[in-house]
This record gives structure tokens, sequence and C-alpha cells, in this order.
């Protein structure tokens, strides 16, 4: 099925792609097994990406695919406006036991940038909610990315996802990012400098005055910018400044969430717990779209709390699909039969490790890891950013390995289930691809 090469490609305009490049020269992938991709011509790819951080538990995870199968011809579809079906509610109280009841209720979306604007709406709701209308600015950071609608795109700080698309929302305002090469290139773990920069959170408090502020949304570890790993005590800090004013603290764990770092969550890593925090890709080990946002209780309380009718004015035709749900299930199990957080965490030093045998390649100008995350910084060719890091894309691809790029910086996050076979393919694989790189 779908097996050989389509007869036309233009009519498909594809998302954060160099279309006419591509089409050109297409790298087309027709099935996935394990931590491995097949390609249309038959060749085998190590999955260095987890697809897009989506898979953790790898491909073709026979239980997955047969809950999907099976509630297809249960039940298509079922809404979940003023209506519901088992399995959603089943999924969330599961949930709540994987994020070891930290939270008290999960709301459903199909995707990450849902998720997050979801959360961002809630932020502002839930004080209008408690006569705190005025609270209505959203802070974010710079180089962050929390997907693409609206809310996502103006919280965020990558420039390119920004300026094509007008003013944005009014009353944003960003961090600081916190990569530093100078003090911090070849940290392990989290960087010793930085952790200063999550007082911009105070100097923003002084000049707006915190009775305008709502929420400040953060990756914990920023992935789609090219792994920017907070230093030192820096979300401690947010926590404590967000505390002191009132101020919602939203984790984006889009990418972070699903044991990424070794943990469920990345707020159990930092032993920082945010109010709200948004979700998807490992939710459904990437098999059917799905987000969900974790909701503190009290943020949830305040709204049953209100007059009597429909709580919250927001939702999406596939919250809480049914197809997505039997999904999440499958996914929880197989995260628990097969250990595959533990075994993530048993990986991590030979992971890490593997990294560091990366310097003094070619133009490679920092390495840094936490978790089943890697990145490796090159350096731009000057005059052309991220020109570098497009050949190693698709040098990786010519020699059998998939990795993701932003800019000239590779980021590395493969499925959890790795072995060290898999690490030593995929670090051996990279440092021919950097030394064939101009
Ligand atoms: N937030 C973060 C941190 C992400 O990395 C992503 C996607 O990579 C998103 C949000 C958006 O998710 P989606 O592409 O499912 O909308």
């Amino acid at each position: 099925m779908y097996e050989s090469r389509p007869s036309a490609m233009s009519s498909f305009w594809m998302p954060f792609t160099n279309n006419r490049d591509f089409k050109r020269d297409p790298r087309l992938l027709v099935s996935a097994k394990g931590m491995y991709y097949r390609d249309v011509d038959g060749r085998e790819l190590l999955d260095g990406a987890a697809g897009l951080w989506c898979v953790p538990c790898g491909h073709g995870q026979p239980k997955i695919a047969e809950a999907i199968a099976a509630m297809a011809g249960q039940l298509d579809y079922a809404p979940t406006f003023q209506m519901g079906h088992p399995a959603a509610f089943e999924l969330a109280e599961r949930l709540m036991a994987f994020s070891g009841h930290r939270f008290g209720h999960v709301f459903y979306t199909g995707s990450g940038s849902e998720a997050v604007d979801t959360a961002l709406k809630m932020a502002l709701a839930y004080h209008r909610a408690r006569g705190e209308g005025g609270r209505t600015r959203l802070i974010g950071r710079e180089r962050g990315y929390h997907g693409v609608g609206f809310g996502g795109i103006s919280v965020g700080g990558i420039g390119a996802n920004r300026k094509h698309f007008g003013p944005l929302l009014p009353g944003v305002d960003h961090l600081r990012h916190t990569h530093d090469l100078e003090r911090n290139a070849y940290a392990r773990g989290e960087p010793e400098h930085g952790v200063e920069l999550a007082d911009d959170l105070e100097r923003m408090v002084a000049l707006h005055d915190p009775s305008t502020i709502a929420a400040v949304i953060v990756e914990p570890v920023s992935g789609s910018t090219g792994v920017l790993i907070p230093p030192k005590g820096y979300l401690k800090r947010l926590r404590e400044i967000c505390d002191r004013h009132g101020i919602l603290l939203i984790f984006d764990e889009v990418i972070t969430g699903f044991g990424r770092l070794t943990t469920p969550f990345a707020g159990d890593w930092f032993g920082v717990e945010p109010d709200l925090m948004a979700t998807a890709k490992g939710i459904t080990n990437g098999a059917v779209p799905m987000g969900a946002v974790f909701s503190k209780a009290f943020i949830h309380d305040a709204f049953m709390e209100g007059p009597a009718g429909i709580e919250l004015f927001h939702g999406y035709t596939y919250s809480g699909h049914p197809l997505a749900c039997a999904a999440a299930l499958a996914t929880l199990d197989v995260f628990r039969e097969q250990g595959v957080i533990e075994n993530a965490a048993r990986m991590q030093p030979y992971f890490e490790e593997a990294l560091q045998s990366l310097r003094g390649l070619p133009h490679v100008i920092d390495l840094r890891s936490i978790g089943i995350i890697a990145a490796v910084e090159l350096a731009p060719i000057a005059g052309q950013p991220g020109a570098r890091g497009y050949a190693a894309l698709k040098q990786a691809f010519a020699d059998g390995l998939l990795i993701r790029i932003t800019g000239d910086i590779i980021a590395l996050s493969p499925p959890l289930v790795l072995e060290k076979k898999h690490v030593d393919e995929l670090f051996g694989k990279l440092a021919r691809v950097l030394t064939q790189l101009a």
C-alpha cells in the first residue's frame, strides 16, 4: 500500500519544507518498524528524531496499531461536546496517574499547537473567573516554540515563525533566551551559567505591574529552536517569581513530555511543577494526532464554582477522538509493559558519552544533551545561515539516518526504546556525515 513514488507531487503544499528543493529530490518514507524507517527505494534509515519527537516507544508497536483498528471498527467518531465516550474518561484517569497525580484534570486537543492555545486561553479565563480580568498579559521567551496557532506564535520567540503574520496578539512580552555558548559550550546536562536570566520576569513585573500578567509559558527544554537546556536553578526561580506575583506558570511539554528526559515529564526531572502543562506527540506514540492540557485542580475548580452552564467556551471537534484515546491508552500500556522510560534512563549515560565523541569534528561548535535529547551545533557558513544544517540533513538521509535540524543545529531525539547498537550507529553515521560536509 502506497509503497511506490507518487505519480505527481505538486498539489501537496508541504509544511515547514523547502517545497521546491524537496520535489526535485524527494525523501519518501513508506514504512517504519522499531528504530527504523524504510524509504521508497527500500533503504533502511535509523530514526534519530523519533519522527518529529513523537514516537517514544518506537515504530509499529502492535498493541497500539491493534487498539486503533479495534476502535475504528467500534466507534469511529463521537463528540465530546455535551456528550462523551468511555475511553476518553478512562484515559483521563490514566493520564493523571502517569503524571503522579500532580494534576487534577486534563483537557483534550488535536495537536500541540491547540494544546498551547488552550492553555493560554485557560490562563486568561481563569483570572477572569476569579475577578482578576485585568491579567491579560502573556509572557513567552525568545527562541521559544509553541506551535503555529496565533497564540503560540505570539508567545513564541522564533523570528521566522512570526514576522510574516502581522501584529499577532497584543500585550505579549518575552524573556530573553538562555543560550550562551561563550559561557556554557559543551555543558553536560544543565549549564552552569544563566540562572539570573529568570529575573527578567521580575523586571517585567516591575514594568507592567503583576496585576496585568496572566501567565508565563516556557518549554522546560526548548526543542525546535535547537535544544536549549535551562541553566541550573532557572526553572525553579521562574516558579518562585510566579508564586510571588500570582502569575500562572505554563510548561509546554509537547516535546519533553512522555519520557524524553527519562522521567514522565520534564517538570519531574527539574523538580518544578507548572500550573498548566501542554502536551501532545508522545501521548499516542505519534500514531493518531492528539494533544492534552494538564491542569492543576485549583484552575479547573475556579471554573466549576462559576455560574451554572458551560464552564469553558472552548473545545475542538476532535477533542478526545476515540481513535486517539485508544492509541493513548495503548501507549500508556506499552510504556509500562516494556519499561520504556526505565530503558531511556539506563541508556542515557551511554547516549551522552557517545555524543561527546563528535567533539573536534569539522564545524562542531557545541555538543549538549539532557535525557535522550542531544544537539550538535555547527558553525554557520558565512552569509548563509542554515545552509550547513540543511546539507547535513540531506547527507544524513543519503547515509541512512533521519535527523532533525533547526538552522545549523542538529537535534537528536531517537525513540526511547534505543539500545547501545543504535546509539553506536547513530553517532557513527553522524560522524561520517560531519566529515563530509563542506
Ligand atoms: N510546542 C512545542 C514545544 C513543540 O515542539 C511543538 C511541535 O514541535 C508544538 C508545540 C506544536 O505541536 P503540533 O505541531 O502538534 O501543533
